[in-house]
């Protein structure tokens, strides 16, 4: 992996709109830079967005890195559609990011947690904002698919959660503590092994009961769940807001599925939708999901190695793909495995590993 040197490199050039067109381009981009050192020049952020440019949420990502690495940055404004970040030195420590909407803080979480999880030292981070945000990984997701994968691949990091933080308030906080420093072990996830368990859990803040139970009825019925298999928590959060999460915990990985209440949504629609993508996990037969799909790839190039077996790849997965090569000399094939009247099945190598 290339290191900062004395002399001054080339600005890396990423097209925002390239692919997929989103946040996720410009959090790898900045997460890259950080790690190579090299500088990144984005053109055309979030383009395919209905409102493109730099949200909060996105501007609080620019000013985490920038704070970490010691940057120096243009274009740092809100709706701003390009940018320079020049990293130094990342700086492990004391950090609190705050993205000051309900905009997503595990998305600010996700752009700093390789370069301060690779760089030796302690970090602790406060994140601020929302934590269970449509279209972004909950927390849960993060602490119980997410982090056991990575721990398994030599990453020392913890995070817990103080209050949740749902749409349109936000005012969720998690904390982070980073044991920076990684002795990369790869990771295959190439089977998920034997279903141990399925588990549903409905969470609500400042509303009638009511709605969990309806939503944990749906999937007792949908799921066909026990009542030990069931979870109603209250959870602390400064405005309403309701959640469920599927939990399918295999011999090899737990997978979490999630949802989210909003006004005028009835409770079982909410439940259907988690209960959906959960089904269609069942039935594919592979390790790894959508979402885990895309979050993997950085992680296992770092590592220079890695493999998983997973559904049709999306487009924040082949984009992120593109993203990391632009940064990183590491091969990232894909190859459709699936067989005819069979769900998809895709593997996903990352490196030169033959297994
Ligand atoms: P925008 O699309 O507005 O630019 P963004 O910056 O919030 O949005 P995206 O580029 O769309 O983000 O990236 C969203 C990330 O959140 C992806 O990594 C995606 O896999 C992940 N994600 C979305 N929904 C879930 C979910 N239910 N569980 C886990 N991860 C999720």
């Amino acid at each position: 992996m290339a290191r900062r040197g004395g002399q001054k490199r080339a600005f890396v050039e990423i097209d925002g709109a390239a692919g997929e067109g989103g946040g996720q381009v410009l959090r790898s981009s900045l997460a890259l830079s950080l790690i190579t050192g090299a500088p990144v020049r984005i053109k055309n952020i979030r383009a395919r967005r209905s409102k493109p440019g730099l949200l909060r949420q996105h501007l609080t990502a620019v000013r985490a890195a920038t704070e970490i690495g010691d940057a120096t940055v243009t274009g740092d404004e809100l709706r701003s559609s390009a940018l320079e970040f020049t990293p130094k030195e990342i700086r492990h420590g004391e950090y609190r990011f705050a993205v000051g909407t309900a905009g997503s803080s595990t998305l600010v979480f996700q752009t700093v947690l390789w370069p301060l999880a690779l760089t030796p030292g302690r970090s602790r981070v406060v994140f601020e904002g929302g934590t269970h945000n449509p279209k972004a990984p909950p927390f849960e997701f993060i602490a119980r698919a997410f982090l056991p994968l990575i721990e398994r691949m030599g990453v020392r990091v913890r995070a817990s959660i103080e209050r949740h933080g749902f749409y349109p308030a936000g005012g969720g906080r998690f904390v982070v503590e980073f044991e920076g420093g990684v002795s990369w072990q790869p990771l295959h996830l190439r089977e998920r092994g034997e279903l141990k368990q399925v588990r549903a859990e409905a969470l609500w803040a400042n509303l009638p009961k009511g709605v969990a139970d309806r939503e944990l009825l749906a999937l007792r019925d949908g799921l066909g769940l026990t009542r030990a298999a069931l979870r109603s928590r209250e959870v602390k959060s400064v405005g309403p807001g309701n959640a469920v999460l599927v939990e399918v915990e295999s011999e090899r990985c737990t997978e979490v599925f999630a949802d989210f209440g909003a006004r005028g949504r009835p409770a079982e629609e909410v439940a259907e939708a988690a209960m959906k993508e959960a089904r269609a996990y069942l039935d594919a037969d592979v390790p790894v999901a959508e979402h885990l799909a895309d979050q993997l790839l950085l992680p296992m190039a770092l590592a220079g190695a890695g493999s998983f077996r997973t559904v049709t790849p999306s487009l924040h997965t082949t984009t992120n793909i593109e993203v990391i090569g632009r940064f990183l000399d590491v091969d990232i094939r894909v190859t459709n495995e699936t067989r005819e009247d069979g769900p998809a099945r895709y593997l996903v190598r990352v490196g030169d590993d033959e297994l």
